[in-house]
This record gives structure tokens, C-alpha cells and sequence, in this order.
């Protein structure tokens, strides 16, 4: 059974990095009716916080990364992690190390000076007496060869295994090192296969070398390129948003994300735009790239409009109003979301994120009188407040039909010798209370008659 993790240090808020691991080990595991585990890596006590915990987690949550089980903390696991240490001191695996930072640093400054090499070989490694002194448990690492990383996405990586050092498995304060943890925790938790971030490459050589040393299979490997910016450099703040809720926040819906965060660095042929369903189906470790992806703005955008557009209006509806929680707005009403229900038809086309569409909806959220925007008013001058108001009695008769509506407002702009254009300003205005909106017709079927013309009447007068 295929089982994936994410292990997340809760050290801030959810990287978009973080959260396309996440999403490419979540894929990999439903794909394959496997689990899909998260694991809090909180060993560091000085930087891991309860918030960024929670942080994850709402990540997790609004991306629908939904796991089995129970999130594991890595800290609560240290005297599993102590246990293994001893075992492997026990098997001659690992050995105990009693040179002190100071010897060490020692060691390194009069290398550098000699312009050697600065690979620290414990003088402890074949050591038979031992003081009663603190040491650290340090891993009895293979001195020739080489460890090959075979990695689904980089391919075979050999690391000479003279230019690692016996690294230190187990602290003097008896706490394990990240390096030993992750290799416990994955082992314990049945990890069959590791996707994450290619920052973590180099770790695999080592933590390959813990594996053999306790005879355990060693999990697939799967080491993606980073998230860069749209100039290729490493992805920051200036590039765009660089949290996962951010992009909640800017309303994108999680479905479109989802597609999104998942052709960043993967691909399918030419495929951009695709389902949740076609996603699982098609996902594999052979898609995904060996450069670093960049994030693009304007693709995202794209994204967005194609899932907005192919989404059923409740579901719009339901995401709006989670939308508006998370900006701290107040969800809309039942005649609100009535309104749009109706005119969500026009709303949704082209439409880039959820206060797109809020923001086009205006018309059927607000009640008359209208606070009409500068531009609107501006539309609203004389001459249109006259032909507005002899469209109010033209209306009145016209049955309320798209084609009739069109006829009469082509007349209407014909007799005055105006292109259409110069019409729908001013009609615009009236109906939406600003100059950017839904068509003209759109906004007239869907408010109807009476509401049409008592806006037309209030602008005109
Ligand atoms: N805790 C590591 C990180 O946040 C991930 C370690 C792993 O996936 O093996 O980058």
C-alpha cells in the first residue's frame, strides 16, 4: 500500500511550496487508494509555535488536503527516536562521540587555515574506553563507496560517501537530530514513498545511510524543483503572495488552485486547465519537471476564470460566503444570494476570483437608491438623463424579452443618432450604479421590469 506524508515545520505560515508538496503527495496517495499522513515536525521548541500549527492546518483544510489518521507530532516521538539510537549503538551502527564543540571548532579553524579539508572524523569511532563524559550518538557512516539516491524525479544521485561526515544521530541532551527523526518517524509511519522539496536532496544520502544501517527498505524517492518567481529567482514576497491563504484571502477557489499548484512543476501534454477527478487520474512522479517552476500571476488568473466558470452556482455561492468570513465581511443575505443565484449566468463568465464575481453582482446586491460611483455619475448628464426617462415609457409596454429589449434600445439609440455604446453608458449607470458590469440586457431580464425602470426613472431624475 502506497503511503505519502507531508512533514511541515511549524515555523510560520503555510508556504505555497509546502502546500504543492503537499498537494503532490496527497494526489499520489488517493491516485493509489493509499494514505496520505501529516506530520508536524516540531522538534525545534524554539521555533515552532501552536499558530503555525493551526496555520497548516487551515491550509490544509481550505486546499481539501484532507489526511488519514491523526496529525503526528515529531517531538512527542523523541524517546522512539532515542530508542534507535541506542539500538544502532548497540548493533555497532553507531558509536559514542565524546569531543566537545569547542575540539571540534578546534579542529575546523586549523584545517581551514591549512587549507584542508574540514570533514570531522571522530576520533571516537573505533574507541574502546570511554570517560564518564557527555557525548552525542554519532552514526558509524561507510568510509568508502558511494550512496546513490535514486530519485524519481533527479534521477540516480551518487554522493561519495568519503565527503560525509559520521553525523550526529542523538544529542548529548539525549534529543535526536532532524536528520534521525525523519528517518524513525517515516520508517514508523510506513512511508513508502517521500516527495518533497529538492532543498531536501542532499539530506536523502543521509538519511539513506541510517536506513541501511538499521536494514530498513528504503522509501522512493521523489525530490521536486522549487517555486521560483516569474523572473526565475528564488520565490519571495516582491513575486506575489508566497502563503497559501493568501491566495483564500484574494478569493481564489480552492479548486483552482488545486489545478494550478499542481501544473506548477508537473505536467500532462499540453493540459492546463483540468478537474480534481482528472488530476488524481492523471498524476505521476515521470510529470513532474527537473527545473524549478515559476510562479505566474497571470496563468493563476486564467486558471481561476476556467473553474469559476465550470463551477455549479451553490457551490459558488457557498464559497463566496467563505470567502467573506475569512476577510471578515458579512456573508450575504438570502435575498442576496437569491439575486445572484439568478444572475449567476452572467456573473461567472470571465470572471477572476470570488469578489470578481461579488463585485459584477453589485447590480442584484444593492437596493436602490443607488450610491452612484464618479464615473457613473459622470455617464449621467443631461442628454441621457432625457433619453433614459423616454426609454422608462418605451419599456413599459416592450414584452421583457432579450430580443425585444435589444430592438427597443436600438431604436431608442438610432433616433437620437448614437451608436449603441453611447446608450448603454448612461443605461449602465442606472441599472448597476457604476460603469462596469454585466451587459445592459443581462442585468434588465434579470432584476425585471419594474425594477428596471424605477432605476432608470431614480438615475433620470
Ligand atoms: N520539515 C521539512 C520541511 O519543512 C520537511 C522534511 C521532509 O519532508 O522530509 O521542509
Amino acid at each position: 500500500q502506497v503511503v505519502t506524508r507531508i512533514a511541515p515545520s511549524p515555523t510560520g505560515t503555510m508556504h505555497i511550496g509546502t502546500a504543492r508538496t503537499g498537494l503532490f503527495n496527497w494526489l499520489f496517495a488517493r491516485q493509489h487508494g493509499g494514505k496520505f499522513l501529516l506530520r508536524i515536525e516540531d522538534t525545534d521548541r524554539e521555533r515552532s509555535t501552536p499558530e503555525a500549527t493551526q496555520a497548516i492546518l487551515d491550509g490544509m483544510a481550505w486546499l481539501g488536503l484532507d489526511y488519514d489518521g491523526e496529525a503526528i507530532s515529531q517531538f512527542a516521538r523523541a524517546d522512539r527516536h532515542r530508542e534507535v539510537a541506542e539500538e544502532m549503538l548497540a548493533a555497532g551502527h553507531a558509536y559514542k562521540c565524546f569531543s566537545t564543540q569547542d575540539e571540534i571548532a578546534a579542529f575546523r579553524d586549523a584545517a581551514r587555515e591549512k587549507g584542508e579539508s574540514t570533514l570531522f572524523l571522530s576520533p571516537w569511532r573505533d574507541a574502546t574506553d570511554h570517560p564518564d563524559a557527555p557525548y552525542v550518538i554519532r552514526l558509524k557512516a561507510p568510509r568508502k563507496g558511494t550512496t546513490v539516491i535514486k530519485d524519481q524525479v533527479q534521477g540516480d544521485v551518487t554522493i561519495q560517501n568519503a565527503t560525509l561526515d559520521d553525523m550526529i544521530l542523538l544529542r548529548s541532551d539525549g534529543t535526536p537530530t532532524y536528520m534521525h527523526a525523519v528517518v524513525v518517524d517515516d520508517h514508523d509511519m510506513g512511508v513508502t514513498h517521500v516527495i518533497r522539496g529538492d532543498d531536501h536532496l542532499n539530506n536523502a544520502a543521509r538519511q539513506i545511510q541510517i536506513y541501511t544501517a538499521m536494514g530498513w527498505p528504503e522509501p522512493v524517492w521523489a525530490h521536486i524543483p522549487l517555486i521560483h518567481g516569474d523572473d526565475g529567482k528564488k520565490l519571495s514576497k516582491r513575486h506575489g503572495a508566497t502563503g497559501v491563504m493568501e491566495y483564500a484571502e484574494m478569493g481564489i477557489p480552492a479548486a483552482a488552485m488545486r489545478n494550478y499548484l499542481t501544473r506548477l512543476g508537473w505536467s500532462h501534454g499540453d493540459d492546463e486547465l483540468f478537474t480534481d477527478a482528472q488530476a488524481r487520474e492523471w498524476f505521476d512522479l515521470s510529470g513532474i519537471g527537473k527545473s524549478p517552476s515559476r510562479l505566474d500571476m497571470k496563468k493563476l488568473a486564467n486558471v481561476t476564470g476556467w473553474h469559476i466558470a465550470r463551477m455549479e452556482d451553490a457551490d459558488l455561492i457557498a464559497q463566496i460566503n467563505e470567502y467573506l468570513a475569512l476577510t471578515g465581511q458579512p456573508a450575504l443575505s438570502q435575498t442576496q444570494q437569491d439575486g445572484m443565484t439568478r444572475a449567476m449566468y452572467c456573473l461567472k463568465d470571465r470572471a477572476k476570483s470570488l469578489p470578481d464575481i461579488l463585485d459584477k453582482a453589485r447590480f442584484v446586491l444593492e437596493n436602490r437608491p443607488f450610491d452612484y460611483d464618479e464615473k457613473a455619475r459622470a455617464a449621467l448628464d443631461p442628454v441621457s438623463r432625457g433619453i433614459l426617462r423616454e426609454l422608462t415609457t418605451q419599456l413599459q409596454n416592450a414584452s421583457w424579452t432579450r430580443d425585444t429589449l435589444e430592438g427597443v434600445l436600438n431604436a431608442a439609440a438610432d433616433s437620437h443618432g448614437l451608436k449603441f455604446g453611447k446608450l448603454a453608458g448612461p443605461l449602465r449607470a442606472a441599472l448597476s450604479g457604476r460603469t462596469v458590469s454585466p451587459s445592459v440586457f443581462d442585468m434588465m431580464l434579470v432584476i425585471g421590469r419594474d425594477e428596471s425602470i424605477a432605476r432608470l426613472n431614480e438615475a433620470a431624475s
